[in-house]
C-alpha cells in the first residue's frame, strides 16, 4: 500500500452501496429527467423535510448558494445593513454576508460550545443591523432562544448557518425550525452528503416561490421571467445520492456515537485536554448530537504542549487531523485589513487550541488508540 492510501484524514464520505445507487439512477435512463426540480428531487425533498422535521425545505446545488439565496429570500440583499456574526466557522459563512453586499459584524464565541455569546451580540447592534447570522458549529445548538429573544426585541432577522447540524434535535424540535431560515450543506464530508449540496429550511411559506425563483433563473413560463434569478438548482443524480444517504444516516450517526464515546472515554480525563461538546452545557443534551466533529481544546499552559504541537505529531503518523476553526474568517488575507480588529479575544484564542480529530463511521478503533495515545504521550 502507497503512503496516500494509508493517510488517516479528519473525515471520510459516506457512501450507500453502490447497487442501491445504481438502482435508484436507473430510471433516469428511460425519463432522461437529469435535473430542473424532477422526481427524485421532488420525493428527497418531502423526505428530507420529515427526517429534519421542519415545514418547508428548498434544495439547492451546494450549502454556500443556499446561504447567499437565503439572505436574498429575506430582502437583505444588497441592503447595505450589518450582519452580527461568528469569526469561528468556516469561510462560507462570511464570504455568504460580504458577497450579499453586507458588512459582517463579528460576535466573540462562548468558551464551552465554541457558538456565539449571546451577551455580547446587544452592544454590537447599530442603527444598520439587519440580521443576525450564528452557526451552530461542531454540530453545536446556539443559544436559540436568547438570540430570538434579541432579534424580537430589535427586528432582526436570524439566518442560522446550519451546515454542521444535520439531524441535530434541540428541544424536541428539529434545529431547522429555530430562526428565519436555517441552512443545511450536502457537501461530501458533512455527516450527510449528497455529494454537492444544501438546502434552506423555513416556516414562512412565502419565502417558497422567491427560493424556487432564485435557484432557477425566475423562470415562471416559457414566456414569463418574474424575478432576477440564478442558477442553483440540486440535480437528480445528487437527489437520487440523497435518497440513498437518508436511508442510512442514522447508522452513520450511530456509528460516529460510538466513536465519539472512545475518543471521550479516553481524552476526558487528560490533563489540559477539554472536548468542546463533552458537557450538556446550557441545558443541551449530548444526546442530540450528531457527532459530525471530534473537536478538543489543547491548553498549553496545562498540557505542556501547543495544539500545534499535537497537530505535529499526528502528522508524521500519517494522521491528518484540522485545526477547525482556525484562523477566524475575520483573520483571513481578503478580511484581515478590514475586520482583523474585531474585539473576539476568546475566538482568538480558542482558534489557537483546537483541533478537529478525525471521526467518520468506519473508522478502526486501533486508529482512534493509537490517535490518543499520540496525544497523551506527547
Ligand atoms: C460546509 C459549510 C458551508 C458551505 O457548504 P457547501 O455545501 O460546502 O457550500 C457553510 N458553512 C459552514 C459552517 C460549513 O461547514
Amino acid at each position: 500500500m502507497s503512503i496516500e492510501e494509508t493517510r488517516i484524514y479528519v473525515t471520510k464520505p459516506s457512501l450507500p452501496p453502490i447497487e442501491e445507487y445504481l438502482e435508484e439512477i436507473r430510471p433516469i435512463w428511460e425519463s432522461k429527467i437529469l435535473t430542473n426540480m424532477g422526481p427524485l428531487h421532488e420525493i428527497f425533498a418531502s423526505r428530507l423535510e420529515d427526517y429534519l422535521d421542519v415545514p418547508n425545505i428548498a434544495l439547492f446545488t451546494n450549502g454556500h448558494a443556499a446561504l447567499e439565496m437565503a439572505i436574498e429570500a429575506l430582502g437583505l440583499r444588497n441592503t447595505g445593513g450589518e450582519v452580527i456574526t461568528t469569526p469561528f466557522t468556516f469561510i462560507s459563512t462570511t464570504h455568504a454576508i460580504v458577497r450579499s453586499g453586507l458588512t459582517p459584524v463579528f460576535c466573540d464565541i462562548k468558551k464551552d460550545d465554541c457558538t456565539i455569546d449571546p451577551t455580547k451580540i446587544e452592544t454590537l447592534i447599530t442603527d444598520k443591523t439587519v440580521a443576525i447570522m450564528p452557526v451552530h458549529v461542531y454540530g453545536n445548538v446556539c443559544d436559540v432562544e436568547a438570540i430570538d429573544e434579541i432579534a424580537k426585541k430589535y427586528n432582526l432577522k436570524i439566518i442560522y448557518d446550519a451546515a454542521h447540524a444535520f439531524g441535530v434535535k434541540y428541544k424536541g424540535k428539529g434545529i431547522g425550525n429555530y430562526g428565519d431560515a436555517a441552512v443545511f450543506s450536502f457537501h461530501a464530508t458533512k455527516v450527510f452528503n449528497t455529494i454537492e449540496g444544501g438546502a434552506v429550511a423555513f416556516k414562512d411559506d412565502r419565502y417558497k416561490d422567491v427560493l424556487f425563483n432564485l435557484k432557477n433563473h425566475g423562470i415562471k413560463s416559457e414566456t414569463e421571467i418574474e424575478a432576477v434569478g440564478s442558477n442553483a438548482k440540486m440535480d437528480e443524480f445528487r437527489a437520487a445520492m440523497g435518497i440513498c444517504n437518508l436511508r442510512h444516516v442514522q447508522d452513520y450517526i450511530t456509528k460516529r456515537k460510538v466513536i465519539y464515546e472512545f475518543y471521550l472515554d479516553n481524552l476526558k480525563e487528560v490533563n489540559g485536554i477539554e472536548i468542546l461538546n463533552a458537557s450538556s452545557c446550557c441545558g443541551k443534551d449530548i444526546s442530540s448530537l450528531n457527532y459530525g466533529y471530534m473537536p478538543i481544546r489543547i491548553l498549553p499552559e496545562k498540557r505542556g504542549v501547543s495544539r500545534d504541537d499535537i497537530y505535529e505529531a499526528l502528522i508524521r503518523k500519517n494522521i491528518y487531523a484540522r485545526k477547525y476553526f482556525y484562523p477566524l474568517t475575520n483573520l483571513v488575507d481578503c478580511y484581515l485589513k478590514e475586520y482583523g480588529n474585531a474585539d473576539v479575544p476568546l475566538a482568538k484564542k480558542i482558534s489557537k487550541e483546537v483541533l478537529s480529530l478525525p471521526i467518520y463511521p468506519d473508522i478502526q478503533e486501533s486508529i482512534v488508540c493509537e490517535i490518543c495515545r499520540t496525544i497523551k504521550d506527547l
